[in-house]
């Protein structure tokens, strides 16, 4: 009797089990990691960086073609439409295109120079209107054009920039004095940031910005500058309008700053090194600058693709993976190959979505959180997409475990090192750190802190309104040819092909190394969907109190 009623008990505890809770027993795990295969990426990326894709621009036929290609590859793998009944969440976004027909007048010195759009100048208006006129505005060298009250650093103390036009410096006083005690040493702050100098001109009210470009502390070369901010761009659409007291905001060569602070009887170089000096005061130039933009301004809608597997007993708590799928579709005035396919920025980690949705399905039966994969929309315009998703977030964010985005993916083969891009931040690295060990890797802080990565991609956005993030992915020491190898290849991509229409796919990419990485992201999101913790920023984290916070009143 006793016996007979005990395994009946087993019987239907079991079955409970089974159909209630799906535990890690139920998971086929060993189907789920074997399906996350460098051979069933391949196969996405090679779809999505074709040329029949047209470099995926946002609002472009490009743009139909990915999103209708990841909703028919979603819903093959069995998962959901994210937003209720779509897969789809609009993005409205403002495109302004100036004409390039547009000339930089500097008077004021011995006779008036000009430089004209393109070699020495990329210049935008941040403002939708159709013509913005500068006109003889007094222009002022501002040094980094930074206020940080946290580092003690004003560069606008005592001067009034009120439409004048400033000229400043890219990156911030760390990175040029590499002094760890002088902001966070070379590692980039936002303050390093292009936005945020543009932002910050324009809250002094500044008529112009011009950011002196140099190919070290922007971590790019001039040819990324055309390629991004040349012809049109996208904002997202503003309460207020799309409008800035700043009219007109451009990067400037160096060979032009050099020109202008020579008609100035100055010597760039000795203003730059003052501009790191205590006590650096804002100084005028004695010239006057004027241009003129005429800009095509029109609303248009892009899409966030978002798919959802929903979740067995902590459904309304979300696991997001995020990726971009934008890139910058094609430069009609470019001779040769017109077309920016994006192969490895972004197609390998918008493939891996797809991917890692079969993977966590091939898992049998749910995961105890919802898992969303978001494949966001004009990245590359400024992070635009999960802005608007982390402050439109179709799941709640105080909901949501953690963020892990997923922006480029190896290319080279396996490697022994994962790094993480503001490594230190949240308790997410813990779990990086454990899975990585699991797959025999090591965790490091990324390679390259003075490119300011944590700022340039999706992450971000959702890291601003406080939600855990995670950008990670396989390093430099390669597992059969050593570090030089590794760092060779990432310096040479970095050189070559990023931000070109070179970034192609290739037959002799060996991808097993990002098939590593995409069982890296599976574990991490795996434990963490199958667990009820909320992971936090770690103490010193300018992330950490808003997420306490929000958590504390949810
Ligand atoms: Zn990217």
């Amino acid at each position: 009797m006793f016996k007979r009623t005990f395994s009946t008990l087993l019987i239907i505890a079991g079955l409970l089990f089974a159909f209630s809770c799906a535990g890690p027993q139920a998971h086929d795990i060993d189907k789920a990691l074997a399906s996350l295969s460098a051979g069933s990426l391949a196969e996405h990326v090679k779809v999505l960086a074709s040329d029949e894709f047209e470099g995926r621009a946002p609002v472009s036929d490009g743009e139909k073609r990915t999103v209708q290609y990841l909703e028919a590859e979603f819903k093959k793998v069995g998962a959901q439409p994210g937003n209720g009944e779509s897969y789809f969440q609009d993005v409205p976004l403002v495109e302004i295109t100036p004409n390039p027909d547009m000339t930089l007048t500097i008077s004021g010195g011995k006779s008036p120079m000009s430089f004209s759009y393109g070699d020495n100048l990329v210049a935008w208006s941040p403002n939708a209107k159709d013509k913005v006129d500068v006109k003889d505005s007094e222009l002022v060298f501002v040094g980094y054009g930074v206020i940080a009250p946290e580092f003690g650093w004003n560069d606008y103390e005592g001067v009034d920039v009120q439409g004048k036009t400033v000229v400043m410096l890219v990156n911030d006083p760390g990175f040029a004095t590499e002094d760890p005690e002088v902001f966070n040493g070379r590692a980039m702050t936002y303050y390093g940031r292009w936005t945020y100098k543009f932002e910050e001109a324009a809250r002094q009210g500044a008529a112009a910005a011009l950011l002196i470009h140099e190919t070290e502390p922007a971590a790019y070369g001039w040819g990324v500058v055309r390629n991004t901010w040349m012809g049109k761009q996208f904002s997202l659409v503003a309460e207020d309008g799309n409008v800035s007291p700043c009219d007109v905001v451009s990067w400037i060569s160096l060979e032009t700053t050099e020109e202008i602070f020579g008609a100035a009887g100055m010597n760039f170089q000795e203003a730059k090194a003052r501009a790191l000096e205590p006590g650096f005061e804002a100084v005028s130039l004695g010239l006057k600058a004027s241009v003129a933009i005429e800009n095509s301004v029109k609303n248009s809608i892009s899409q966030n693709v978002v798919a959802v597997l929903p979740g067995s007993d902590r459904a309304d708590e979300y696991i997001v993976y995020v990726a971009h799928w934008d890139h910058f579709g094609m430069d009609p005035t470019l001779e040769g190959d017109q077309i920016f396919n994006g192969a490895l920025d972004n197609a390998t980690g918008t493939a891996a979505l797809v991917v890692l949705a079969n993977a966590f399905k091939n898992l049998g039966e749910p995961t105890g959180r919802s898992i969303i994969f978001l494949a966001s929309t004009a990245e590359e315009q400024g992070l635009l997409g999960s802005h608007y998703y982390a402050t439109h977030p179709i799941y709640p964010l105080t909901k949501t475990a953690a963020v892990i985005n997923m922006d480029g993916l190896n290319i080279y083969g396996r490697m022994k090192d994962v790094r993480i891009v503001g490594y230190g931040q949240s308790e997410l690295d813990d779990y990086a750190r454990a899975v990585a060990a699991e797959q025999d890797q090591i965790i490091l802080p990324n390679a390259t802190p003075e490119r300011g990565s944590f700022f340039r991609s999706d992450h971000f956005p959702f890291a601003q309104q406080g939600v855990p993030a995670l950008s990670a992915g396989s390093g430099i020491q390669h597992r059969e040819k050593g570090e030089d190898y590794g760092r060779q290849l990432r310096e040479q991509y970095n050189r070559k092909n990023y931000h070109k229409p070179s970034d192609e796919y290739d037959d002799s990419w060996d991808l097993t190394g990002a098939a590593e990485d995409m069982q890296l992201y599976f574990k991490i999101g795996y434990r963490l969907a199958m667990e009820s913790t909320f992971p936090s920023w770690k103490e010193g984290s300018e992330f950490k109190a808003k997420r306490d916070a929000d958590m504390a009143a949810r």
